[in-house]
């Protein structure tokens, strides 16, 4: 049997393909970035074609490396931008519309009108999200609002809609399979989290006919063969969940109450619940992990919208540091924030608050106060908003993890680390590998193949972590926790007041 495993990792601005081997080593990988378009100010498109083009150049760039051929590869695993809306001509495979991508605001009067219906709860309660933008179900309204004739079209089954996975999936199969998987379709506010089937009472409010959805398949399974034509040869697609989800298995976060943390531009929190799909109250969203064997698993998930992105601004904006890294030196060059809290809501706050109006804010300055403070306290930001949503998780689910395990670019910063575990009380966990995303889809993949049959198998290979041990006294954490608190509630609804 060929041994090695190819993880397709589309996302936002890089398409990637990462070789796995048996022992689940890396051994090629490539990475395509591709056009960001911005038509207008909050919306934000990518070209689908060159979503496919840059993906498939990729994976065949991993196997060069590598030196492989498809023959070698036993399964393909993939995981994606989530979100993110496709939709194309079931015949001749082309796109009617630009892909609208997560982050587009574009479909923010589709959401108003969602709620002056009256429909908030109802979506909250069959789809386990809010009603925003960020999803897909409103895209796809705007795109069959936008291209003349496209409504008729998809009554008449000749359009088909998908997020990035099912886009793939179409492509490599060469039109032969249309489908996707819970992970992906929880996020499109058209996906009933509990029955596990589209919802017809959301696809009667956005009047998306069910013609033009794929069919709902296992995560893990079988989902098609790759026609020869793209790597030389039919290879299995196994394993398919979006980014986020993919992480969460890829960090081992197979059993409730494990949490991970992605440290990238925004941090992205989930913890798995299991067979539970608690209803947040706390100010998060309920998703689907995955679906193995017919059975959902779900996850609670918290996004803070901006974290490293802070660090670039002290970098870019600020001009403190020339690199991200230099951070953690010049955070440690003092030793405390001297008072001062930065919240970084640049562009509102994320979970828990939702507050729109929020701007950022930096407090407790003083005459004393050096770049060395602000830049500290930035970082320590990105600790409290983590604890911020972990709290929040706590009361939704009833549950505190143990630990908390992290990936994701920012995660490399031990200050930062140090500190996440001091703020929260718990260790912090940081594998050897930080190629989670990568991992949970050719873990998934090996799964649906046969390849792999226990979890310990990778854990084995993925090598000793890195334990962070809170270290900072428990007074000290909550009163430092409080005066946090205090410095949100400073930058709540600032825009509202006018300014
Ligand atoms: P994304 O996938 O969202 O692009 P990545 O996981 O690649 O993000 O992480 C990049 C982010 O992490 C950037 O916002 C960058 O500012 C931040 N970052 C990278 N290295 C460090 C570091 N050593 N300390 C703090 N932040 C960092």
């Amino acid at each position: 049997m060929a041994d090695f495993i190819l993880a397709l990792d589309q996302g936002t601005t890089s398409s990637r393909a990462l070789l796995f081997d048996r022992q689940f080593g890396i051994r090629g990988l490539e990475q395509l970035e591709f056009q960001q378009f911005f038509p207008k100010p909050g919306w934000v498109e990518h070209d689908p074609q060159e979503i496919w083009d840059t993906q498939l150049r990729a994976a065949r760039g991993a196997l060069a490396r590598a030196g492989v051929t498809g023959r070698d590869v036993a399964a393909i695993g993939i995981t994606n931008q989530r979100e993110t809306t496709v939709v194309w001509d079931r015949r001749t495979a082309l796109p009617i519309h630009p892909a609208i991508v997560w982050q587009s605001r574009q479909t923010t009067p589709i959401c108003d009108a969602l709620r002056a219906a009256g429909l908030e709860e109802e979506v909250r309660a069959r789809t386990g999200l809010r009603i925003d933008a960020y999803f897909s179900g409103t895209k796809v309204r705007f795109i069959l609002d936008a291209v003349p004739g496209a409504q008729a079209r998809a009554e008449a089954g000749e359009l088909c809609f998908g997020t990035i996975d099912t886009w793939l999936i179409y492509r490599l199969t060469g039109g032969r399979v249309f489908a996707t998987e819970p992970s992906n379709a929880s996020r499109t506010l058209l996906f009933n989290i509990h029955t596990g089937d589209w919802d017809d009472t959301l696809l009667q409010a956005l009047r998306i006919p069910r013609a033009m959805l794929p069919d709902v398949r296992d995560s893990v399974g079988l989902f098609g063969e790759t026609d020869p034509e793209w790597l030389g040869h039919a290879i299995p697609i196994t394993g398919v969940a979006g980014d986020q989800q993919s992480a969460l298995f890829g960090q081992g976060c197979l059993a409730p109450g494990q949490a991970k943390n992605t440290y990238g531009t925004g941090c992205f929190l989930l913890m798995n619940t299991g067979h539970e799909a608690p209803r947040s109250q706390a100010g998060l969203v309920t998703t689907v992990a995955w679906r193995r064997a017919g059975r959902l698993e779900y996850a609670l998930e918290g996004s803070i919208f901006v974290a490293g992105s802070a660090v670039q601004w002290l970098r870019d904006g600020m001009g403190f540091v020339a690199h991200a890294r230099e951070t953690e030196a010049l955070a440690t060059s003092v030793p405390d924030s001297g008072g001062v809290y930065v919240v970084p809501a640049f562009v509102g706050l994320g979970a828990p608050y939702w507050d729109e109006q929020a701007r950022g804010t930096i407090v407790g300055i003083t005459r004393g106060t050096t770049r060395a403070h602000v830049t500290r306290a930035t970082l320590e930001a990105i600790g409290f908003q983590t604890r911020d949503v972990m709290q929040a998780m706590a009361r939704d689910s009833g549950i505190s993890p143990a630990v908390l395990r992290v990936d994701g670019g920012a995660c490399e910063n031990d200050f930062l680390m140090q500190f996440q575990a001091d703020i929260l009380g718990i260790p912090v966990e940081r594998p050897l590998v930080l190629e989670a995303t990568a991992m949970g889809a050719a873990a998934l993949a090996g799964f649906g193949v046969g390849l792999v049959r226990d979890r310990a198998e990778i854990d084995r290979r993925l090598g000793a972590p890195r334990y962070f041990e809170p270290h900072m006294r428990a007074d000290e954490r909550e009163s430092r926790y409080a005066t946090w608190l205090r410095a949100v509630e400073r930058a709540r609804g600032w825009m509202e007041a006018g300014s």
